[in-house]
């Protein structure tokens, strides 16, 4: 199936809209795509107990994951300040990328996109070399 890096950024950012983030005001949307063309969408709740809260990364493939979904092919991630017209490049932090590790292997694209339409695209094994693993993929 051929990835649109342009549509699943766009996901991404339609995702970051519903996110919950009242104590960081930073606002994080994230694509996760399907073998068969399907979109999980997640944002990043916030708690104000600072422990529960999820990154937007996590909550994509979780509810991907509680679906029954396996087969991921790319990832996308968009984020900055909630109402700011500029936001750069906003890239996993380590518990996601090690989260998406776990799912996808090294050559998953990953997506990264600006206010300005720009795309980053990298590779899970990129921002993740050396993963923590029970089996190697
Ligand atoms: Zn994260």
């Amino acid at each position: 199936m051929k990835i649109n890096a342009k549509e699943l950024v766009e996901a991404a950012c339609r995702a970051r809209l519903s996110a919950y983030a009242p104590y960081s005001s930073f606002s994080v949307g994230a694509a996760i795509l399907c073998s068969d063309g399907k979109i999980y969408e997640g944002c990043n709740i916030e708690n104000s107990s600072f422990t529960p809260t999820c990154c937007a990364e996590r909550v994509a493939i979780f509810k991907a994951i509680s679906e029954g979904r396996r087969d991921f092919i790319a990832v996308a991630v968009v984020g900055g300040k909630i109402g700011a017209e500029e936001w750069e490049f906003c890239y996993p932090c380590g518990v996601c990328r090690q989260v998406l590790a776990e799912f996808c292997d090294k050559d998953t694209p990953v997506f990264i996109g600006n206010s300005r339409g720009e795309i980053d695209e990298t590779t899970l094994g990129e921002l993740i070399p050396y993963t923590f693993k029970l089996k190697k993929n």
